[in-house]
């Protein structure tokens, strides 16, 4: 692989106005971006999104659950009622380019160091890796050093060392770099809908080259996404949600 500077995005959720929030504070600084899925769901922007991802550099992009549920692709019973009702609403906004280009991704990728999946390796569209028992058998599920999952929409990042020692849960800290070792799951947070308590869109720069992890969080305008999700009409907690990020 070019040695490079990535920018890890996942679970955007149809949030045009955190995405850009985003994109602006990494401006430049980023050659490639690998997306972790969940692109819509949730959120008032669904065909924006999906538009905005796919012209971005470089781009491998992964399908998610919420994905899936507005390609009507699995079964909505699936999810609790704000999320099937917003996957209802997004499957009727949802524009034949963009549902082509949902179908067309795929679910888990493996490349050079890294693995990709929007939950877990072990089942790539649904398993949440929320705790180090979970993460230890998901080291088994994938052959590369590093994975990097989503679809938690909590910055996590578990490691066990080569050596068979203990799988353990690593303290995320802002703004300073995390040296990768051998091996690690890491999960970046959530652009459109972080739910660790910080409103903050959440998403990391991964330095291919140095194999450091930035975990980085940037405001964006909240209010603005919350009223476009009334009048569209959507779940009216899932708007509440974003205020405070849970
Ligand atoms: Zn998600």
């Amino acid at each position: 692989m070019q040695l490079m500077k990535v920018l890890i995005i996942s679970d955007i959720h149809a949030n045009l106005t955190a995405l850009e929030a985003v994109l602006e504070q990494a401006a430049d600084e980023y050659q490639a971006v690998w997306c972790l899925g969940d692109l819509v769901g949730y959120g008032p922007d669904p065909n924006e999104c999906v538009e905005l991802i796919r012209s971005l550099p470089n781009l491998v992009c992964l399908i998610g659950n919420h994905d899936q549920a507005a390609l009507g692709k699995i079964p909505l019973e699936r999810f609790n009622q704000d999320a099937r009702d917003a996957a209802s609403w997004t499957k009727s906004e949802l524009s034949g380019t963009s549902e082509a280009y949902l179908l067309s991704l795929p679910s888990r990728v493996s490349f050079d160091d890294f693995t990709l999946a929007h939950g877990s390796p072990r089942q790539p569209v649904w398993e949440y890796i929320l705790d180090p028992a979970t993460a230890e058998m998901n080291f088994l599920a994938f052959e590369t050093p590093y994975c990097l999952v989503g679809h938690s929409h909590l910055p996590l990042v578990f490691r066990r060392p080569p050596e068979n020692g203990q799988t353990e849960l690593k303290a995320v800290r802002w703004d300073e770099p995390l040296q990768l070792r051998p091996r690690m799951i890491l999960n970046p947070g959530s652009v459109g809908q972080p739910r660790d308590m910080d409103p903050r869109a959440a998403y990391a720069m991964l330095d291919t080259e140095g194999l450091t992890w930035y975990p980085q969080r940037v405001d964006y305008d909240v209010p603005a996404v919350q009223r476009r999700m009334m009048e569209a009409g959507l779940p009216e907690r899932q708007a509440l949600r974003l205020m405070s990020g849970w």
